[in-house]
């Protein structure tokens, strides 16, 4: 009978894994070796300024992690800006029928959309249809480009790239199918389902502060600036719950579970840069307060939003995030090429807050990956982004991640 679990790594997969265990009853000891939890989602002080550790943004079917925000008492209304998807390039909307929030309204709207040729709205509704009856686990070991190549065509084989590397943060030809039809599946197929919900408070004011006085008010152990070295002393009082980054969990599982730890640490990341800027004039007018910019091979940002317009507690009027997913080159060759697309488009340019780039930012999800399971080693259990699951590596993947780890505890007895 498990009474007591030690969980190492208090980022998003840590703190659902340390409120599931407190909810079952369990006494819970939650470790991070960071001054702060949150892990790669929290906000950072940058030259005297709080931004975030990289924009992020969560979609309308993320509802394993709006649960957890209320379950911390949060109001995910308030903190989150709704925004409707409607494939929004800055001329204006492309796909006004996206923003209904029901499906079937949605393709009702798609097939009497005025804007859209017969060829178009032909073009999408065979994709669409695809996408609802292909089944995810018979693609797990093809790419996003091999699905497209079968069932997608003009505008749509261009829309479906462009969100294939914003959600998976590979380009399609990198990008695991199976992963990327779950996404779109559950994103499509429930009410408001596709909808972006963009932070309007800095990352660790969404959730982790709550989760950390909700944590300690409910009799859990925080400890934070604790790097745990190796996990003999804490195997030997109960199970512990791995919910490090990938190589941080490699490394302390190697002692115990080499095979599972190789698995780990075979893993390969792709990174993502934010470029912060502020318009001291008036900024140019944008149709959404998120939209895509057409792809150009050195000009590096898939997507804009306008914290301003959403109501951003920490940003003024005239504040973009300029989001370059499966970034490459260096941070100081990313921010010119974003102040290159901001000349290009409106022949003027921001002033740069700050570029945050992070390496690591996600796990790649290949058809080749093979992310190791939860179960590592007898009483020595994992949970995070790199661990095997429905979602790809994001917040949602990690919050499901760290819950279902606990539920697997729990059922080992
Ligand atoms: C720039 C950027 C943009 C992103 N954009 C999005 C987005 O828009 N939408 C989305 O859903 N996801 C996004 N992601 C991905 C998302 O942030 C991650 O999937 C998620 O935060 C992973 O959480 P985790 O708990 O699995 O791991 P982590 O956040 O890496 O947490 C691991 C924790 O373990 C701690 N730790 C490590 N080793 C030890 C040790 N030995 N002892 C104690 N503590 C230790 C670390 O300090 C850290 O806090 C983005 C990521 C980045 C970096």
């Amino acid at each position: 009978m498990v009474n007591r679990i030690h969980i190492v790594g208090g980022g998003w997969s840590g703190i659902a894994a340390a409120v599931r265990a407190v909810q079952a009853g369990l006494a819970v000891h939650l470790y991070d070796m960071a001054p702060q939890l949150g892990g790669r989602a929290r906000s950072v002080v940058h030259q005297g300024q709080s931004l975030d550790n990289g924009q992020h943004v969560l979609v309308g079917a993320c509802q394993q992690t709006l649960a957890l925000m209320q379950t911390l008492g949060l109001e995910p209304n308030d903190l989150l800006a709704r925004i409707p998807l409607r494939l929004a390039v800055p001329a204006g909307p492309q796909a006004n029928w996206m923003a209904h929030s029901h499906p079937i309204r949605q393709l009702w709207g798609l097939i009497t959309d005025p804007d859209w040729s017969w060829t178009e709205r032909w073009q999408w509704s065979r994709t669409l249809a695809a996408l609802r009856w292909s089944q995810s686990h018979r693609w797990a070991h093809q790419s996003v480009e091999d699905w497209l190549g079968r069932f997608a065509t003009g505008s749509v084989h261009h829309w479906l790239g462009v969100l294939c590397v914003c959600v998976m943060n590979l380009p399609p030809h990198l990008a695991s199918a199976g992963l990327f039809l779950k996404v779109l599946q559950s994103a499509l197929g429930q009410p408001g389902g596709s909808d972006v919900l963009v932070p309007r408070v800095g990352l660790s004011q969404l959730l982790p502060q709550a989760a950390y006085a909700w944590l300690e008010r409910h009799g859990a152990v925080v400890h934070l600036h604790h790097r745990v070295a190796e996990l003999g002393g804490l195997l030997a009082a109960g199970p512990v719950v791995l919910a490090a980054s990938a190589a941080e969990s490699a490394r302390l599982a190697a002692p115990h579970a080499p095979v599972w730890a190789d698995a780990m640490h075979a893993l390969s990341h792709s990174a993502i840069a934010t470029v912060y800027t502020q318009w001291d004039d008036t900024p140019p007018r944008l149709s959404d307060p998120l939209v895509f910019l057409p792809p150009h091979h050195d000009q590096p940002a898939q997507v804009i939003i306008d914290l301003g317009a959403i109501g951003h507690t920490h940003h003024a009027t005239g504040c973009w995030a300029w989001v370059v997913s499966h970034a490459q080159g260096s941070r100081e060759v990313i921010t010119q090429g974003v102040l290159a697309q901001a000349q290009h488009q409106w022949a003027k340019q921001p002033r740069v807050l700050g570029t945050l780039m992070e390496k690591r930012a996600t796990v790649n999800c290949t058809p080749d990956t093979h992310r190791p399971g939860f179960a590592v080693a007898p009483g020595l259990w994992a949970c995070g982004d790199a661990v095997d699951g429905d979602f790809p590596s994001t917040l949602e993947g990690a919050i499901a991640s760290g819950q279902a780890c606990i539920q697997a505890v729990l059922a080992d007895g």
